[in-house]
């Protein structure tokens, strides 16, 4: 062959580094592209039970990594990387639901769960019915043949009860045995408790777990994961997202494997900065409620002494309903450490404000407005008094 032009050899380069590099740090696998070395090879190849690579929408050196460490953390055996904790919510009920078909949701749940339903899978056909987390009775009067997808949560998603799993587990086995039982694990983060052995032999089918909380904790990333146990119910799962075409770029993957290693540290810290804080809510006569499940006033306190080792960094009161809400959100707009803005499990404190009405479809015992920290890496105690000079803003 003729000498090669520079602009052909700069991309047909034929140095290739040696293998054997060994680090901390994983390498930052990049493609959308993957060469195969002959036809055979691209029609063989699948990426699906993982013993290959086609093409890095299904999964690259780094993501797969990502993937059975994850699998890990929340005690199951396969795990699948999408975009978003909404886009892993949102793949369960693509994957297994057709027309025809019901999925019941904790009224207490994360909103746009409730909202994916109550859109996109209503248009498609297939029914969402809710049932009150912390009343099995209500859970036994909405399951039907039809039932297909049972969503838990533990604990609720603003409002903190923690259910008894282990007893609504119990239930939908023996009453739907058909039904597949999904569990929204953000909160447990895979080290509160463990989804798939709750103990007494019950167990979820699959867990999803918004990654921009915990496992990323920097407040700098989205991605989400849906991980089960059970081979079969892996492939629907993967197929689907394959055919969906959910994608995470490697950079933000290599932030999550990053931050992986201290996940454990931080969470026993806003544990702990979480207890503190509810502790002086609980002091406070401002707020008419302090739910935090580790509090023995919290409703489901039992079931989250029973099922849990530890607790995320969350606290949410229910400012007294003689307050208006105008001077509910002027507490809010007054606090300075606390920043208001979604999602929690970064380093900086965060605040968020809901009507409790508009935030359940059943009826709920919350009138006044909730208040919802997220606390961070910041020294509590500093916390505390941005709390304490906020509260003037009430004025009490
Ligand atoms: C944040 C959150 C999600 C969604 O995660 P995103 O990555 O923000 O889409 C799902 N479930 C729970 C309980 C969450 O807190």
């Amino acid at each position: 062959m003729a000498e090669q032009d520079k602009r052909t050899a700069l991309i047909h380069h034929p140095y290739r580094a040696p293998a054997g590099f060994d680090s901390p740090v994983v390498p930052v696998a990049k493609g959308s592209t993957v060469f195969f070395p002959n036809v055979a090879a691209l029609r063989e190849r699948t990426w699906v039970d993982r013993s290959a690579y086609t093409y890095g929408l299904h999964g690259t050196p780094t993501s797969f990594t990502l993937e059975e460490r994850l699998a890990t953390l929340e005690g199951g055996t396969h795990c699948l990387l999408v975009s978003s904790g909404l886009a892993a919510v949102t793949l369960v009920g693509i994957a297994l639901l057709a027309s025809g078909d019901q999925v019941l949701l904790p009224d207490n749940g994360y909103g746009p769960n409730k909202t994916f339903g109550r859109h996109e899978l209503a248009r498609w056909g297939i029914a969402q019915g809710l049932y009150d987390a912390m009343s099995p009775g209500s859970l036994a009067a909405a399951l039907t043949p039809a039932t297909k997808l049972v969503w838990l949560e533990a604990p609720g998603s603003v409002t903190l009860e923690f259910p008894d799993l282990r007893g609504l587990v119990r239930m939908v086995r023996e009453r739907a045995p058909q039904a597949v039982l999904a569990l929204d694990n953000t909160w447990g983060a895979g080290l509160a408790f463990d989804a798939f052995d709750l103990g007494e032999g019950q167990g979820v089918d699959v867990t999803i777990h918004a990654l921009t909380k915990y496992p990323s904790g920097g407040g700098d990333v989205l991605m989400g994961s849906v991980t089960c146990r059970d081979e079969a119910l892996y492939e629907t799962l993967a197929l689907s997202r394959s055919r969906i075409g959910h994608g995470v770029g490697a950079n933000d993957v290599e932030a999550v494997l990053r931050s992986l290693p201290s996940m454990p540290l931080r969470y026993a810290a806003q544990d702990q900065a979480g207890r503190a804080f509810a502790a002086w809510c609980a002091t406070r006569p401002e707020f008419v409620r302090v739910l935090h499940p580790a509090l023995p006033s919290s409703p489901g306190h039992a079931h989250w002494l029973s099922h849990c080792r530890a607790a995320a960094g969350l606290v949410t009161v229910e400012i007294d309903p003689r307050f208006t809400e105008s001077q509910a959100d002027a507490f809010v707009d007054a606090l300075r450490l606390f920043r208001i803005g979604w999602s929690w499990a970064g380093p900086v404190s965060l605040v968020a404000s809901y009507r409790s009405a508009s935030i359940r479809g059943l009826a709920t015992p919350y009138t006044g407005t909730l208040v919802r920290f997220c606390l961070g890496l910041e020294a509590v105690d500093d916390l505390i008094a941005d709390g304490t000079q906020a509260l003037a803003a009430l004025g009490a």
